[in-house]
């Protein structure tokens, strides 16, 4: 059974070469004839590892392809998952599976709504992977990707693909907890380091906000249900800061190069969740002012 793999950007293309090139069947879904000629034209997808670079030639086809779909990565940004999905539903199988590797939240139900019926397994990575070109990939951060199912705790068949394309992955009976310690993390990094405008380790003169939306977060994972996902966050949260300390965050490097962030399900869920859950998180709503309002000097969406 093939693999389509929606998206071929920097995380689809980092799992779609893998997958090829251990001999998985996988095909690529573009976003319209344009980018479809353009892939084309290049003779297929580049991964570079480790300063090597091979070309696979994955074979792809455009979302106005008719031929039904069994087994889809959903690859894009989370703000474009709903309209990706939208185009594709009506060629999913019955029984299909779609794998959703979003960050954040918030996009995996908006698009479990839109497939009723259908199995949707959120992940969570830590691979890290950027584009130097079109359809050209840099490996740039070995990982980790976490994948499971929060309605049915059945490992799929199909993990044993990511052992063949050795992707390392661990099924998680508890995706949701592990994307609510994520999304806690980031909200607890990230936008301070767009708004100081410093590298994650530069955080440690800003110790008195990291520490205060620790404690905010902590108590919006609890309020959320969440509880063991808060377990031990704050220390989490300084030992990311040191073990990451030179890079610059996701965040930050998106508003720098002027892309669109993923602000609404990160910061702007967690401030949605805590509203839900009728609690006063201050400083992690005045943050995400502080955040609203620099996008907005930048000429970056709110959303
Ligand atoms: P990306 O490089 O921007 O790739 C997204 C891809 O989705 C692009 O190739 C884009 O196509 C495609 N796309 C968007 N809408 C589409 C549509 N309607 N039809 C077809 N293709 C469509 O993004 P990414 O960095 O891989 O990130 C994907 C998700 O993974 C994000 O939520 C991100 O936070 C998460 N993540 C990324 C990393 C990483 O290291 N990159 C690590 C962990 C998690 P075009 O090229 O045509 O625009």
């Amino acid at each position: 059974m093939s693999w389509h793999v929606l998206g071929a950007g920097s995380l689809g293309s980092l799992w779609a070469t893998r997958l090829f090139r251990a001999g998985v069947p996988v095909q690529l879904v573009l976003r319209n004839p344009q980018r479809l000629a353009a892939y084309l034209q290049a003779g297929g997808l580049t991964l570079v590892e480790q300063g090597q670079s091979e070309r696979y030639a994955i074979a792809a086809s455009d979302l106005s392809d008719p031929a039904p779909i069994a087994r889809l990565l959903l690859a894009c940004k989370a703000y474009d998952a709903v309209e990706a999905i939208a185009a594709v539903a009506h060629r999913l199988a019955p029984e299909a599976e779609v794998i959703l590797l979003q960050n954040g939240l918030g996009s995996q139900d908006e698009v479990a709504q839109q497939l009723p019926g259908r199995r949707c397994l959120p992940a969570s990575s830590t691979e890290g992977a950027f584009r130097d070109g079109d359809w050209r990939v840099v490996f740039a951060g070995q990982g980790h990707t976490w994948i499971g199912d929060p309605i049915d705790v059945t490992p799929p068949t199909w993990l044993s693909d990511l052992q063949r394309g050795q992707i390392p992955h661990t099924w998680s009976p508890d995706i949701l907890g592990r994307l609510w310690r994520k999304l806690a993390l980031n909200c607890a990094i990230n936008p301070l380091t767009v708004l100081h405008s410093c590298r994650n380790g530069e955080l440690v003169r800003h110790s008195d906000e990291v520490e205060a939306l620790c404690a905010e977060l902590v108590a919006l994972l609890i309020g959320s249900g969440q509880a063991e996902a808060a377990r031990d966050l704050r220390h989490e949260v300084w030992r990311v800061i040191e073990a990451t300390a030179a890079n610059y965050s996701s965040m930050y490097q998106d508003v720098a190069s002027a892309r669109r962030t993923e602000i609404s399900y990160l910061l702007g869920y967690a401030c949605a969740a805590a509203e839900q859950a009728a609690l006063q998180l201050p400083h992690l709503q005045a943050v995400h002012q502080r955040l609203l309002a620099h996008l907005d000097r930048h000429g970056l969406p709110r959303h």
